[in-house]
């Protein structure tokens, strides 16, 4: 036996270790990184996505980019990891986290090559990505939660580059407006942003000029009845996700009648069944009935004949934003239902549109109505009005904001670079990465907006030596200034939240020394992610040739 190796693996697997095993993830979690970052900034770039059905999606979104695309490598989908994670924590960042952690594995394999162990590399990651968030901490100025000014800027930061250009003033003051409705003061005096009363819908057709913050919920939907009067004051409301209807056990039943009065029974039984339930809902007091479900023409009729409004299929998550907004219960059997389960809110109909407004008795739910001339405009619309909604509610909740526009990041990378100063061994140079690694955020503003990147640097770090942490890169007038006074504003927990994110990525990405995949690992994922650029076959660095050829 001796001498003899045992095979372990199936005869289709493949094993690739060490530092092969490296550069293959890193190739292809930098390849994904690599693809978002002509995106970043105000004057980044949009990305059209079309899926396999041909829907397109045009957007400057990171994590809308890295969703949409169908990536299919194991390591390139850890960096898609990292643009979701940051979107759910923070809502805003998820192109400057992608693009920090494929900087940090880009600089990563250069102390690989000078054979410093990834262990090391990953301490030292570890250690600058803690440093920098008590950096963060420190660099961050405390603003006054009123203070709408500043939040405004702070929206306006975050929508920059994503079709609000031309109404970020109106569209800023609906985010803060928005967020301020739903702000409320918890007991210990800090202050809670309830994000679920705030809903944002979209409409083509329209400038985004006509956006507008309504109070209460909009309910697209026509009254079930044409009789049905439309508008209630104190009114009773009852959410139904069952249809109003007899439910048939199945399409194909028959029925068979020996002679015509059975036929008659069978029809009046039917149609007691549909009163009843008018009549359960009448003996409710509800005056409103939002119901998710179909509701039968003879309910209909009878509904209005009480005086009763009922919809029928609203949209589920129209009945759960109108649950906490007029605090009822959701109600899926008729049977079951009594007086506790109905809501209270005012209901009126729009003139212009014809929708429903529904306003809460004691909550203070608002809704978000996004306009914009096309789908693909209004889309994009709400996407960075949604990161706007997220950054402000942080503002509002903790307080704290930095000056955008890459000044932090050199800030930090100059911090940073004094702090590698005072660690022995070989995590310093790791940590002098993550520094060089962070001042990639305004070399790729500048370049994005056309400018030279190195210039731009050096000016910046001189600026940052001379004690202006607030200088950073103005991409409007081309400057290094104080981006903090030029309204360039972003909160400081998005900003932890991207350097936390991306050195986990890194990390992960680097404690992988051993691949052992069940089939082919030269065309798993190379050929899907790459496209058209990633030749079949073209191997392992198939995958980021095609990527770079891509994008
Ligand atoms: P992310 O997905 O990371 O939020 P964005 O495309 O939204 O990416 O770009 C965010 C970056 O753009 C931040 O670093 C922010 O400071 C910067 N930025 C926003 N407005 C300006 C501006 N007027 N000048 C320079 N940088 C800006
Ligand atoms: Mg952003």
């Amino acid at each position: 036996m001796q001498g003899q190796p045992m095979i372990i693996l199936g005869e289709d697997s493949q094993r690739m270790q060490d530092k092969d095993a490296q550069s293959h993830n890193i190739s292809a979690a930098r390849a994904v990184a690599e693809s978002v970052r002509s995106t970043l900034g105000p004057k980044g770039m949009d990305k059209m996505l079309v899926t396999s059905t041909g829907d397109v999606t045009v957007t400057n979104d990171g994590v809308t980019i890295l969703r949409e695309m169908d990536i299919d490598n194991p390591t390139a989908e850890m960096i898609v990891e990292v643009a979701e994670t940051q979107e759910d924590e923070a809502g805003d960042g998820t192109t400057s986290a992608v693009s920090i952690a494929g900087e940090l594995l880009k600089n990563a394999e250069d102390l690989l090559e000078q054979d410093i162990h990834p262990t090391a590399i990953i301490k030292g990651f570890d250690m600058a990505a803690k440093q920098a968030r008590s950096e963060i901490d420190d660099i961050a100025e405390e603003i006054d939660v009123d203070d709408t000014e500043v939040l405004k800027q702070v929206a306006e930061t975050s929508m920059t580059g994503k079709g609000a250009e031309q109404n970020k003033d109106l569209l800023a003051q609906l985010v803060v407006d928005a967020i301020e409705h739903v702000s409320v003061e918890a007991e210990d005096g800090s202050t809670v942003v309830d994000l679920e009363f705030l809903n944002i819908t979209s409409e083509s057709g329209a400038t985004a000029a006509e956006s507008e913050l309504l109070e209460g919920v909009l309910v697209k939907d026509d009254p079930a009845h044409e009789d049905m009067p439309t508008d209630f004051e104190d009114a009773d409301v009852l959410l139904l996700d069952t249809a109003l209807e007899i439910q048939e056990a199945n399409a194909d039943a028959q029925l068979s009648v020996d002679d015509p009065s059975q036929l008659q029974q069978f029809v009046e039984q039917e149609e007691q069944q549909l009163k009843d339930m008018v009549e359960t809902i009448k003996a409710s007091g509800a005056d409103v009935v939002f119901c998710q479900k179909n509701v039968d023409d003879m309910v209909q009729h009878l509904l209005a004949k009480e005086g009763i409004l009922a919809t029928k299929r609203t949209k589920q998550s129209d009945i759960e934003f109108l649950k906490e907004v007029v605090d009822a219960r959701i109600v899926s059997d008729l049977d079951s239902l009594t007086a506790a389960d109905l809501g209270t809110g005012t209901v009126s109909r729009d003139d212009d549109s014809g929708w429903f407004v529904v306003e809460g008795e004691n909550s203070h739910g608002v809704t978000l109505l996004l306009r914009g001339s096309t789908g693909h405009v209004v889309d994009e619309l709400e996407r960075g009005v949604n990161d706007a909604l997220d950054v402000v509610a942080a503002a509002v909740a903790d307080g704290l904001v930095l000056a955008g526009g890459g000044a932090v990041e050199v800030e930090l990378a100059s911090r940073l670079r004094d702090y590698a100063d005072s660690i022995s061994g070989r995590e310093q140079l790791a940590i002098e990465a993550f520094a060089d690694s962070l001042e990639l955020i305004p070399r790729v503003l500048a370049e994005n907006a056309g400018l030279d990147s190195i210039d731009t640097l050096v000016d910046l770090r001189a600026a940052h030596e001379s004690g202006d942490e607030r200088a950073g890169l103005n991409v409007f007038s081309g400057d290094v200034e104080d981006t903090y006074e030029a309204g360039v504003v972003e909160t400081a927990h998005a900003k932890s939240q991207a350097v936390s994110s991306a050195a986990e990525a890194a990390n992960l990405v680097l404690k992988i020394d051993d691949i052992i995949a069940a089939g082919d690992l030269s065309t798993s994922g190379g050929e899907d992610a790459g496209g058209p650029g990633g030749a079949p076959g073209g191997g392992m660095g198939g995958m980021g040739g095609g990527m770079g050829g891509m994008m």
